[in-house]
């Protein structure tokens, strides 16, 4: 999508390349294989292999991130931080980026309003963290690289695929030839453009953006607060909208609207982009570590799932990087998948569970889809009647209260809810990962109670249960590896924004409400787990 027009880069680490050992006439049978290693692959095979399933990558580079081009992704929201808090890589992406929650909204030097996303929030995890995309992915690599069950193959490019009825089997180039590997099960995150899409005749809606964009990471000495400011027009810019955005190293993401059809090479060109950040940051003396113009396009799969292989990131949905729901989404994805392969592979739940896969991602794909392209209708109106609204609007929003909210540089990234999914028999919102003590008094998270071999359902019994057999003191914990097992009783300040008093509570394991059940019961509770599980009511 983009060329590198000035870099002075980033030192991306290497990673070794291994001779594979079907090349020596070994056949293996893999429980699952991925193929890409970029975020989404990344964190799906550590949400795997963190569950005790055997998981083969296979990444056609030898690094993280893409050579020569910009951080990408940035900015993590809350419940991408609460997957990576269970995958263990939390403390390290907490450590190494910025943390904030207050974002800036503006029109030329006014500020039409402000938001504090840290009010209100019960998570462990702080609603978002700035950090360079490839740094996620060398901390996933890393996580991966301790676990037993996970192995990791560099330079090994995926070249086609043939579907058999209990596998697949993926043509793989390496640099000392070829070989075929079969798996039970393959998640393709291979990006934009995907060889398997391809070869499966996969079929897809896209629809490419006009508007253009330059990229900029820069460093400077003025001090900024580490905030996200948005302006919807700039003068600096000449009237069209910027991005500002910190990150690690002290290195701040500043991204330019330059209208349709701009030509890349001249709206990267180093000079121009020094003179539009001179005009911005009012400052000479700035550090290029990467600038280049993107173009936006929105793509989404008719099916996420094609037999044997699932569709996950930006193979499956691309779309305009407005409210950082591309890479977000894509780790939610992830974590989708790998907990119902978990749970199939380990017998507690019947195939037809990843069948729920498209039905609940490719929702989320197109919502997302949905969201972000109002807001490129916003930022880039089509006809001059939409310019005049979005003005308008504007001028409104200086002085009224309720036209702020139309204002639109990008609704930031939400946990989809599965209230339509079959596996919902009520509820479906993401459950925040509430901190909370264990009955042995150390204080922890609600997710520490999803950690384990397979995949757990939690059902939470909150006191004054009208059913005896499930009334508890306060907070019980089921885990549910296909059967009830009692956890000790849990207490946490925020257990009580969950439900009422006598309420009941299914949980699934990527912390979505399966069931709230008001009046519960045995039979509802068993009826719910099931159908979380997609088994036969029994
Ligand atoms: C300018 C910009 C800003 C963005 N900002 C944000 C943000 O702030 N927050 C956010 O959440 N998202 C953001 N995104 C989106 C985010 O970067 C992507 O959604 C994310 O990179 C998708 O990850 P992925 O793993 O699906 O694909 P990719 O990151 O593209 O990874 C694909 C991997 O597959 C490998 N591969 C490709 N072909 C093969 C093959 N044949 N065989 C083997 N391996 C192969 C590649 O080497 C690569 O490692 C932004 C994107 C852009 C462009």
């Amino acid at each position: 999508m983009g060329d590198a027009a000035t870099t002075s880069g980033y030192q991306l680490p290497v990673f070794p390349y291994i001779p594979p050992p079907e090349l020596r006439g070994e056949r293996r049978r893999h429980k699952v294989a991925v193929v890409g290693g970029g975020l989404c692959g990344l964190t799906a095979a550590c949400d795997l292999a963190c569950r005790g399933v055997g998981v083969v990558l296979l990444d056609e580079d030898d690094t993280v991130g893409v050579r020569g081009a910009s951080s990408r992704g940035i900015v993590y929201a809350q419940k991408t931080l609460e997957v990576f808090d269970r995958l263990g890589i939390y403390r390290r992406i907490a450590e190494k980026g910025v943390t904030w929650s207050v974002g800036k909204v503006l029109a030329d030097d006014d500020v039409l309003y402000s938001f504090d996303a840290a009010q209100g929030s019960l998570s462990k995890q702080p609603p978002f963290i700035n950090l360079q995309q490839f740094y996620i992915e060398w901390f996933l690599v890393d996580r991966l690289r301790e676990l037993p069950r996970a192995e990791l193959r560099w330079r090994n490019r995926v070249t086609d695929i043939a579907l058999h009825g209990d596998h697949a089997a993926l043509t793989v180039e390496t640099p000392d030839g070829g070989y075929t590997l079969e798996a039970d099960w393959v998640i393709d995150a291979s990006g934009l453009a995907s060889r398997i899409r391809q070869a499966l005749g996969a079929t897809l809606k896209a629809e490419m953006g006009e508007d253009r964009w330059c990229i900029s990471d820069v460093r400077f000495k003025k001090t900024l607060p580490a905030e996200r400011w948005t302006w919807a027009k700039a003068a600096f810019n000449d009237g069209r909208a910027v991005w500002q955005h910190p990150m690690a190293d002290g290195v701040w993401r500043l991204d330019y609207q330059m209208g349709a059809n701009a030509d890349p090479k001249a709206i990267a060109d180093p000079e121009t982009v020094k003179d539009r950040l001179r005009r911005h940051l009012g400052e000479t003396e700035v550090e290029i570590v990467w600038a280049g113009p993107w173009g936006y396009r929105t793509q989404l799969m008719d099916n996420f799932r094609f037999g044997r292989v699932f569709f996950v990131g930006d193979v499956a949905h691309v779309m305009n990087p407005f409210g950082a729901r591309g890479g977000n989404s894509g780790v939610q994805d992830a974590e989708n998948i790998a907990w119902k392969l978990a749970a199939v592979l380990s017998g507690a739940a019947p195939e037809a569970l990843l069948d729920s896969y498209d039905a609940e991602r490719r929702a989320a794909g197109a919502h997302n889809i949905h969201v972000t392209t109002r807001t490129i209708r916003f930022l880039a109106p089509r006809s001059p009647f939409e310019h005049r609204l979005r003005d308008a609007v504007l001028d409104l929003g200086r002085r009224f209260a309720f036209a702020r909210a139309l204002v639109n540089t990008g609704r930031l990234s939400q946990p989809f809810d599965y209230a339509a999914s079959p596996l919902t028999t009520s509820g479906g919102g993401a459950v925040p990962n509430l901190p909370l003590t264990h009955a042995d008094g150390t204080p922890g998270a609600l997710s520490d109670l999803l950690r384990g071999d397979g995949a757990r359902l939690l059902v939470l019994c909150f006191p004054g249960s009208a059913a005896p057999e499930l009334a508890e003191e306060t907070a019980r914990a089921f885990a549910c590896n296909g059967e009830v097992g009692r956890l000790p009783v849990i207490r946490g300040d925020g257990l009580a924004h969950l439900a009422g008093a006598g309420e009941v509570l299914v949980i699934r394991p990527d912390l979505h409400v399966a069931a709230r059940l008001i009046k519960p019961s045995t039979a509802a509770l068993r009826s719910a787990i099931d159908r979380a599980l997609a088994k036969e009511p029994r």
